[in-house]
């Protein structure tokens, strides 16, 4: 072969994944319990661009976050960027689209992120989310609610999960007297558990070493409800109403959860209740399978100030540790032995009338191929449509599971196969 006929494999691009047809199956099983749980609560789904100004990401967390982005500009010079999640779009087209529409808003969506991360397994370039946000109320109420939902997805997907639930209020209250560049900077190491950079950071003449022990306890309290009567104590002049009406809520429909004050969330619009969610098994270091909280975005997109509620699923990490089956299809094989027109309209009648899987041949493949390919694809089913069978209108059904055989009607094959 020449060079020029011969070329390398494209690989595709590092951090991205073909996701062949039996996780296909897998994932669209998944997705299809998330939206339906989510419909249940009255979410419905909203779409937004794979694109977006670049700008819609760093008005509020900084240029540092470009790091973690996919920019670029486009031909006519404008800042673009791959979402790397979507509650900024979601509440930018909320602002764009909807303000004047009746609040609360419910919306959900499963949508491809793209973030320039280290690939590693859980950890992609391009992954998906599923995600909503409820927009309009500040209330415990809306925390409870998503909290409710997500939490309901995941002991749908029958997951063995850790609910942590936190509020970045009290961390924010803390640190009210730091500039603002330099609180968020303690938060990020918060969310990353960066023992290290934190300690080199609040140690710093800046920081008065009664507000740095205050930082420490917060972040190590975490265990049940009475942590709440722990944190008080550092923190007396803060009102706990939000969180302790929550807890109520949970307690009271029975929802299992620890809370942890430690938990900093890497986004800086977070204001108010925070969960994240970890799998207890079979992900190893990148485990976290959910964050959210309330927080508040729409006024820098030129909306009002109004709180929202959200979280987002890390849709791979589920699918890799979840073990519920796809819903398994009967596959029929029609065997296409040259009668070409008697052939397809069997098949069409048994996909029409009762919405089978059917395959015929395309390869122009004797018997045995076809009998053998049946085999390949897990046919559940095989009909044979022969010169003798279209002859005396009954055809060959074999039962491809216990090999037994029978001659029918169409009509017949039809009900048996019902
Ligand atoms: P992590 O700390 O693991 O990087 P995060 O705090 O950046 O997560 P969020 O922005 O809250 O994550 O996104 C919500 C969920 O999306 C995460 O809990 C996680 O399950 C999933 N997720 C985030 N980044 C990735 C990625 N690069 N690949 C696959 N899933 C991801
Ligand atoms: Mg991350």
């Amino acid at each position: 072969m020449s060079k020029i006929d011969k070329k390398d494999k494209i690989s595709r691009p590092r951090g991205t994944r073909d996701i062949l047809p039996d996780e296909m199956e897998k994932r669209r099983r998944y997705e299809l319990i998330m939206r339906e749980i989510a419909e249940n609560y009255g979410y419905r789904e909203i779409q937004t661009p794979v694109f977006e100004n670049l700008e819609l990401f760093t008005i509020k967390s900084g240029e540092d976050i470009i790091e973690e982005i996919y920019n670029f500009k486009d031909k006519h010079g404008r800042e673009l960027a791959l979402r790397p999640e979507l509650t900024a779009p979601v509440l930018r087209a909320f602002v764009n689209e909807c303000s004047v529409m009746p609040k609360p808003l419910r919306f959900y969506y499963i949508a491809n992120c793209f973030r320039y991360e280290r690939p590693q397994k859980g950890r992609y370039r391009e992954f998906w989310q599923f995600g909503v946000e409820l927009i309009g109320s500040g209330s415990h109420l809306a925390d409870a609610e998503v909290i409710l939902l997500a939490y309901n997805i995941l002991r749908e997907l029958k997951l063995d999960f850790e609910l942590k639930i936190g509020h970045v209020g009290l961390l924010r209250h803390l640190l009210r007297e730091i500039e603002e560049e330099k609180a968020s900077k303690i938060m990020r190491l918060i969310d990353k558990k960066d023992e290290k950079g934190l300690k080199e950071l609040v140690r710093e003449p800046s920081i008065p070493a009664e507000l740095e022990k205050n930082i420490y306890e917060l972040i190590e309290a975490e265990g049940s409800r009475d942590v709440v009567d722990d944190v008080s104590k550092i923190i007396p002049d803060y009102d706990f109403s939000q969180i302790n009406n929550l807890c109520d809520v949970l307690d009271a429909l029975g929802v299992e959860y620890s809370l942890d004050f430690g938990i900093a969330r890497g986004l800086d619009y977070y204001t108010g209740v925070v969960f994240e969610v970890y799998a207890k098994s079979g992900l190893g270091a990148q485990n976290q399978l959910c964050g959210g909280g309330s927080y508040r975005l729409a006024h820098l997109f030129g909306g009002q100030d109004i709180p929202s509620t959200g979280f987002a699923l890390g849709f791979d990490r589920i699918a890799e540790i979840c073990k519920i089956s796809p819903e398994k299809r009967d596959t029929v094989v029609v065997i296409n032995l040259g009668y070409e027109a008697e052939t397809l309209k069997i098949a069409e009648t048994i996909r029409n009338e009762i919405n089978k899987r059917v395959i015929t041949d395309v390869m122009g493949r004797n018997l045995k191929k076809q009998m053998s390919f049946a085999n390949d694809v897990g046919a559940d089913y095989v009909v044979i449509v022969g010169e003798r069978e279209i002859k005396q209108n009954r055809f060959v059904v074999k039962d491809m599971r216990t090999g037994e055989q029978k001659l029918l009607s169409v009509e017949e094959i039809v009900s048996l196969l019902k």
